[in-house]
């Protein structure tokens, strides 16, 4: 079984490519794909890039071409459910396309001829992703303490089960996200991914799972230091969570 990791920023795999034993890089739709074992997996490092579509094309390339048979997602997000904090991981448990709205024919954020809104997260996968999320989050040694401080992290950093929602918008206003909350009251996250990856998943009949890191509150506030949160706190946490997920993956 090949396990394909996908994540949004150059950041959150940096490194990890060359931690691949008998790696191959494989460059294919504009990307470049690390194909290797670790632990004795098979899984191809990929970066899908930012928004919808380019998220879909990376992950039919990794369906089609490299033949994976599940696609974990890591990224940021921003945090949406008043009890979602900078700092905290939301795993998602299903994924819905804020901006999809073809209504009055069909209804909003329904997925015209599918039937459905939502994508669901492949449940053992995504256990196995929770559990590894849960051991980085309680390493108190992987973030210093000023770096905490200066990103404002509450402690502890909490873990979220539930909807994350994609869109093709990075959403920075509190009117905006107020919107978002009013629309989709359950969403914990919004990010710009996630739900594409999703509903490719879904129509090749693969297991699909998904975290994210909060790195802002979609609000006025987002983020004013976006690249520096990914670098010091988003990417080494996504970083030790592969290397945590990958030896509860079966062979
Ligand atoms: N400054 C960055 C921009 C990243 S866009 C750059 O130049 O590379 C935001 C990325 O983080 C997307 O991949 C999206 O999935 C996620 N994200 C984080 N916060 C978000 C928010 N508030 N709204 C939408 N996407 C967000």
């Amino acid at each position: 079984m090949t396990t394909g990791i996908l994540s949004a920023m150059a950041q959150e795999q940096a490194g990890l490519g060359e931690r691949l034993d008998e790696v191959r890089i494989e460059r294919y739709a504009g990307r470049e794909f690390h194909v290797g074992r670790w632990h004795g997996r098979e899984v191809v490092l990929a970066l899908s890039r930012i928004g919808k579509v380019a998220a879909a094309t990376t992950a039919a390339a990794l369906i089609e071409r490299f033949g994976v048979s599940r696609i974990v997602f890591t990224g940021v997000a921003g945090g949406l459910h008043p009890s979602v904090r900078v700092g905290d991981t939301v795993v998602g448990t299903e994924f819905v396309q804020h901006d999809m709205d073809a209504s009055p024919i069909f209804p909003r954020h329904e997925v015209p001829l599918y039937g459905r809104s939502r994508f669901p997260a492949d449940a053992e996968l995504t256990g196995w992703l929770a559990q590894a999320a849960q051991a980085v989050l309680d390493d108190s040694d992987l973030i210093d303490e000023t770096t905490r401080q200066r990103f404002g992290l509450l402690q502890p950093q909490r873990l979220h089960h539930g909807l994350i929602a994609s869109g093709d918008r990075f959403v920075s206003g509190a009117a905006e996200s107020a919107a978002l909350r009013a629309s989709l009251p359950e969403a914990m996250a919004v990010e710009m991914e996630a739900a594409a990856v999703a509903q490719v998943c879904f129509d090749h009949g693969l297991a699909f799972a998904a975290v994210r890191n909060i790195s802002d509150r979609a609000d006025d506030t987002a983020h004013v230091d976006f690249d520096a949160y990914i670098q010091e706190v988003a990417g080494i946490q996504a970083r030790a969570l592969i290397a945590a997920l990958l030896p509860l993956l079966p062979p």
